[in-house]
């Protein structure tokens, strides 16, 4: 009897797993892969949407398109995880397997920022994103602020590519002077990881006008005088509040017994949960890595090789490398590299190079290579 193992979420973790676990062990495993939207879009992808530079349809990847028939994909949502049981409850059926992969990422908490709903708007979520294009077209001039909200937050340069991508769509529509951007941040440069990086960054905002102020986390909004206030004390004024939301594990995940301080704590060498068989990918984990999906990957990696080896009874799995190559946007189509390091143990690096048309279009064939490799299509 092949071996069934049962992935929590067609993401950036739960797709590179089931490719590799397909490829690797074919009709030795039984792999169903469940998730309650019907397409994963990349998160870069939230930018061409807040920017009306691509459509819903034209940056998700369907999971209708996978050609691969090892993999059994469900489009349905998990209402309950008993990782004891290995037993998954979806909205529509239920599931038990030899192996269970939490990769089910991490949700949006509005209601923690008060004033947040009321007078802020998000570019994290899809629906966000597509919201904010509208906003972004009724928006002429004033004080434009993003701000970070709590941590971790998914992509750390993400907030910061915004504020440049922003400066240069409102630059090209003739708005520029009229519109003040200001990047509130909790670290004290962009990446701390990453000090050529945080230069290179800091270096644009300088040369775009772009203001930065450091070490604050937003902790409220007042909607009625349109001021974001700062966890010690100072705020900001804004006429345009962009948000990074506060992240927390879905529910589903929470109710499991899985998450502790926020999140799923797994063993940092194969991503092992507590729970026997339970494994957990990605945003929704607490390993040492950023919450970014080039992490997601390198840890589905890991839990790949581990499996393989389990399911053969021989091999050599490696540890989790919690390696990744992040893009950075730098505006004019030019794209910048980290490429990170934070092997569990160690002190992060991330190396950078400078931004470049080449990066630009390695970073559109890394988005060509995942359509092809998740979904064979
Ligand atoms: C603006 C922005 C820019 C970014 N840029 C980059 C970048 O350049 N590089 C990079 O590596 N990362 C980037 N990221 C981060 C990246 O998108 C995430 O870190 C990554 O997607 C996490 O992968 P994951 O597999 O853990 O979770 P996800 O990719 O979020 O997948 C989780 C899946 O679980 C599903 N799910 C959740 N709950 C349920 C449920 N109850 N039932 C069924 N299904 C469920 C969801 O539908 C989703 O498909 C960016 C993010 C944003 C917002």
């Amino acid at each position: 009897m092949s071996h069934k193992v049962l992935i929590l979420g067609a993401g950036f973790g739960g797709l590179e797993l089931s490719s590799l676990l397909d490829n690797e062990l074919g009709d030795e495993v039984e792999i169903t892969l469940i998730d309650k939207n019907s397409g994963f879009v990349f998160g870069f992808s939230k930018f061409d949407l807040m920017l009306g530079q691509a459509t819903l349809p034209e940056v998700v990847l369907s999971y209708s398109d996978m050609t691969k028939p090892g993999v059994n994909f469900r489009q349905e949502t998990i209402t309950a995880i008993d990782p004891a049981n290995r037993a998954v409850t979806t909205d529509s059926n239920s599931y038990e397997a030899d192996t269970v992969v939490v990769a089910l990422g991490a949700e949006f908490d509005i209601a923690a920022t008060p004033g947040f709903a009321e007078s802020g708007h998000e570019f994290y979520s899809v629906p966000g994103a597509i919201a904010v294009k509208d906003v972004l077209a009724d928006y002429k001039s004033g004080s434009l602020v993003i701000g970070i909200l709590g941590q971790p937050f998914k992509c750390p340069p993400a907030p910061c590519e915004a504020a440049i991508l922003l400066d240069e769509w409102f630059e090209q529509r003739g708005l520029r002077s009229d519109i003040d951007i200001t990047l509130v941040s909790q670290w004290k440069v962009p990446i701390p990881p990453s000090p050529d990086g945080s230069k290179a960054i800091v270096e644009k905002f300088a040369e775009r006008n772009i203001n930065y102020i450091t070490e604050q986390i937003i902790t409220s909004l007042d909607p009625a005088t349109s001021t974001a206030n700062f966890k010690d004390g100072g705020s900001i004024s804004y006429d345009l509040f962009l948000g990074i939301p506060v992240h927390r594990v879905p529910e589903v995940v929470r109710q499991s017994g899985l998450s502790e301080n926020g999140w799923v704590p797994v063993d940092h060498t194969n991503l092992a949960t507590k729970f026997p068989g339970v494994y957990a990918v990605g945003d929704v984990t607490s390993a040492p890595t950023p919450k970014a999906g080039v992490f997601a990957e390198s840890a589905a990696a890991a839990v790949a090789e581990h499996l393989v080896a389990q399911i053969r009874g021989a091999g050599d799995p490696r540890p989790f490398d919690g390696q990744g190559a992040c893009y950075v946007e730098f505006g004019d189509k030019m794209v910048g590299r980290m490429n990170a390091n934070f092997f569990p143990g160690t002190k992060p690096t991330a190396p950078f190079t400078q931004p470049s048309r080449e990066i630009a279009i390695e970073k559109a064939d890394f988005v060509t290579e995942r359509r092809r490799r998740w979904l064979g299509s």
